[in-house]
């Protein structure tokens, strides 16, 4: 995260670590009691070989059409919302896939990056505290290590 704008972010992200050029645009929309009321956005990247033409008029109707807050607000699909970036072209659909929100971690994860603290860090867990618990960072699921599993660990290790 560089400015916390998740859409600016994001683009940074696309052009710095996978080299693509991209436009992120997100929204949310959030209700009075501050639950969200929709969300929503786009991501647009360029393909090998695009004109800079095409590019200049892409700026160009990005910079005029609706803000993508507006459109999630008012119901557009994502199908609306990339009919709305590229009104005047012959769009192909080639897919339509269900988004979910999942995340890899797994406690058997946890105790390999454990094990790679050493040793020593890991007797200090048992010493200090008995047990340990470590929080994804990317989902905030938390696991917990009781002593016994700590110091399966210190076997493994061992081996
Ligand atoms: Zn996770």
């Amino acid at each position: 995260m560089v400015n916390g704008e998740i859409g600016e972010d994001f683009t940074l992200y696309f052009a710095q670590s996978e080299q693509t050029p991209s436009a992120v645009a997100v929204g949310v929309m959030v209700n009075p009691d501050h639950t969200v009321k929709a969300s929503g956005g786009y991501i647009i990247q360029l393909l090998p070989g695009v004109s800079d033409e095409f590019i200049t008029e892409l700026e160009q109707r990005l910079s005029t059409i609706l803000p993508v807050s507006t459109m999630v607000d008012q119901g557009y699909t994502p199908e609306q919302m990339i009919e709305a970036v590229f009104e005047n072209e012959t769009i192909q659909w080639l897919d339509r896939l269900p988004i979910s929100f999942s995340c890899t971690c797994s406690k058997e994860k946890v105790k390999s990056t454990l094990i790679s603290l050493g040793a020593e860090q890991i007797r200090e867990m048992i010493e200090d505290t008995g047990e340990a618990e470590v929080q994804c960072h990317f989902c905030n699921e938390k696991y917990h290590l009781t002593r016994s599993d700590l110091e399966e660990l210190l076997v493994e290790i061992k081996k």
